[in-house]
């Protein structure tokens, strides 16, 4: 049924069984708002000697073919996904795709649409930047986006960073750009309705990204309603009774479980790859279940 095929360091294949395997199936590239290329992202996976990753990037599906060729060689899985943001009732949602079909030109359409989106809006965070008093242009932001793919706040708050007007990440968002601070802008973007739709249209798994800190477990009976297939157990935020929460939660409702690292390699300060550890049983049952769409 499933492969268990791995390579050695000396190319011997070798088996490890299933509950000694993990997996990270929350990955940033810098096709988003990661600061690791998808050959770095593979080249500390395997490092981390994780059976599979999954390339969530927000907004963005061009890392996958780049991260699937850098993998082939190194007995790597890399699982095609990615995260969409979604709102309801002024509540932002994330939602990951998993197993997507990502060759979708209609996908692609949309994606390229909403990242337009993404650029119109930092447009404007500079704007109420400038107007008070942070002097920053939008080359200063693109600086930090090495493919210039899914521009977002995080490389505005390394641009700040880089400027001198905070002293680290976090301090950028509470004073700036949080999304209760002075110069934050919001997105038009699409309901989370839409963004499981579209998942499902790819015959992928839709996940609620990071429960834990969207905190409104009251919209979770909506979102399944609406055909949310699984929900993170698993998040580098997420404390252990959280985890132990959200495990239960899934199995009350029939949800699937995932979990990753959300890992933005040295965007938030150091890479979290490999800092959760997920089994990877959970990958299997989301394989399975992905599988059963194409039916
Ligand atoms: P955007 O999609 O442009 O609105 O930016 C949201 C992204 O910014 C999130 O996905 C995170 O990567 C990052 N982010 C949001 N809040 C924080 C925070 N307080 N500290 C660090 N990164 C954050
Ligand atoms: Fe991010
Ligand atoms: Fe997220
Ligand atoms: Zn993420």
């Amino acid at each position: 049924m499933q492969k268990r095929k791995e390579h050695g360091e000396n190319g011997m294949k070798e088996k490890r069984p299933d509950k000694e395997r993990f997996v990270d199936l929350h990955v940033h590239t810098n096709f988003s708002d990661g600061t690791f290329s998808p050959k770095e992202v593979v080249a500390y996976a395997v490092k981390n000697k994780l059976a599979a990753i999954a390339i969530t990037d927000h907004d963005c599906v061009d890392a996958v073919p780049l991260a699937l060729q850098a993998a082939g060689p190194a007995g790597l899985e890399i699982v095609p996904g990615v995260e969409l943001s979604a709102e309801t009732g002024g509540v932002e949602i994330h939602i990951v795709g998993l197993v997507i079909d990502w060759k979708q030109a209609w996908f692609q359409k949309e994606l390229t649409e909403i990242r337009l989106e993404r650029l119109r809006r930092m447009e404007k965070m500079v704007a109420k930047l400038n107007e008070n008093k942070v002097s920053i242009s939008i080359e200063d932001v693109m600086r930090f986006s090495d493919t210039g793919r899914s521009v977002g706040r995080l490389h505005l708050a390394r641009a700040l960073l880089d400027k001198g007007y905070v002293r680290t990440i976090r301090d950028a968002f509470d004073k700036y750009i949080g999304n209760k601070a002075p110069c934050y802008v919001k997105r038009d973007i699409i309901s989370p309705r839409k963004a499981i739709r579209m998942i499902r249209e790819l015959n992928g798994i839709s996940v609620l990204a990071h429960p834990g800190i969207m905190n409104h477990d009251e919209l979770i009976p909506d979102l399944i309603r609406s055909g949310l297939d699984g929900i993170e157990v698993f998040h580098v935020d997420h404390q252990k009774k959280q985890a132990k929460h959200y495990n239960d939660l899934a199995e009350t409702e029939g949800l699937l479980m995932s979990g990753g690292s959300d890992c933005h390699g040295d965007g938030k300060g150091y890479p979290l790859m490999g800092l959760v550890k997920v089994p990877y049983d959970f990958l299997e049952k989301i394989k399975e279940a992905g599988e059963k769409l194409k039916d």
